[in-house]
């Protein structure tokens, strides 16, 4: 029986205007999102990557209507997001919660951790203040921390210990959705275990769905059911994690693994190596936006934008390596390389 999406997301935009001179003239558009598509099941953890600025946070962030999107629906648990007023999208925040990549930034300094935890059951009207005294102790528990924690200050913390205190609090509301921005990227190799692991035992616990952010292939590995690579605002690679890291496609994709570190000596693995920055989402190359790094680009790539297409089985890549036009690009090219033309 086909599983029915928590999340539904079809053509999601997020442009940015970028104001000119004195009376603020539009003089054109930041893409940080530029037409994705994509579901999460229920239970199950979706990884989005790609580099800083490729639009990842951004994406977290329209979902929970932090930021409103520009064009596009957002459909949770069967409801549409993007046309509720504040107040119903606030009650939806109850079951959409997020962590965020670095928790001292979001935990107010002057507030004990009982008080930061305490506040969400505030805001959603959850229980009375002794209910919610017993809860944030809980949940401290529950994160690995003590209840004699909740009279400490966020500085009293470490990275990890303070990672805890962001978990507990997105859990505060029973969510169903946690979206975790880069959760562990600020924390050290040996503490991003230790809060993994913490999230995948919460995850079973709480029946809970995740959408895991990250920059790096490596930290997403073993906690997704399968991931999605962003470049410039677009999708453009989606797969099962086990094929995603077996058998990439996508050039990008190819060239995010091969920088990441396999504790294996026998392991042969592909190296394709990029170069340059990415270019500015205010002014994204022709075609393809990769063809300005990529090293298999064709003529068809500087012309044409490829789009996302499914190759088996929910795994789906956007480049014309894969398309039937690209197939005429490529016989065309070792035809050239053999001299025939
Ligand atoms: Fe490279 Fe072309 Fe594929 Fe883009 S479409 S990733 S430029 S081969």
């Amino acid at each position: 029986m086909e599983q029915k999406p928590l999340l539904k997301v079809e053509g999601l935009k997020k442009y940015f205007p970028i104001k000119k001179g004195l009376l603020g003239r539009t003089a054109g558009y930041v893409k940080a999102v530029d037409d994705i598509s994509f579901h999460v099941n229920k239970g199950e953890t979706l990884g989005i990557v790609g580099e800083s600025g490729c639009g990842k946070s951004t994406t977290g962030r329209v979902l929970m209507r932090l930021l409103e999107p520009t064009e596009g629906t957002v459909e949770f648990d069967g409801r549409e997001l993007t046309d509720l007023s504040a107040g119903d999208m606030r009650k939806v925040r109850r079951d959409i919660q997020m962590v965020f990549q670095d928790p001292y930034a979001s935990l107010n300094p002057r507030h004990t951790i009982g008080k930061i935890l305490e506040e969400p059951l505030i805001v959603h009207g959850i229980s009375h203040a002794k209910e919610r005294k017993k809860t944030v102790n809980k949940f401290l528990e529950i994160v690995g921390l003590s209840a004699y924690h909740a009279k400490r200050y966020p500085h009293q913390f470490s990275g990890g210990q303070r990672q805890r205190v962001g978990i507990a609090r997105a859990l505060m509301t029973n969510p169903k959705l946690i979206i975790a921005d880069e959760p562990v990227s600020a924390l050290d190799v040996s503490i991003q275990a230790q809060v993994l692991n913490l999230m995948q035992d919460l995850q079973k616990e709480f029946d809970l769905t995740y959408i895991f952010i990250a920059h790096d292939l490596g930290v997403v590995r073993h906690i997704s059911d399968r991931v999605g690579v962003m470049y410039l605002g677009r999708i453009v690679e989606i797969a099962p994690s086990e094929q995603l890291y077996a058998e990439p496609l996508h050039p990008y994709t190819r060239a995010l693994l091969s920088a990441v570190p396999i504790p294996d000596p026998d392991y042969q693995k592909e190296q394709v190596t990029i170069e340059g920055d990415i270019p500015s989402p205010a002014n994204p190359p022709s075609g393809c936006t990769f063809h300005t790094r990529c090293p298999f680009k064709m003529d068809v790539c500087t012309k044409v934008t490829p789009q996302l297409m499914e190759q088996q089985n929910g795994h789906s890549v956007a480049c014309h390596l894969y398309s039937e036009q690209a197939g005429t690009d490529i016989a065309w090219k070792e035809k050239e390389m053999e001299g025939s033309v």
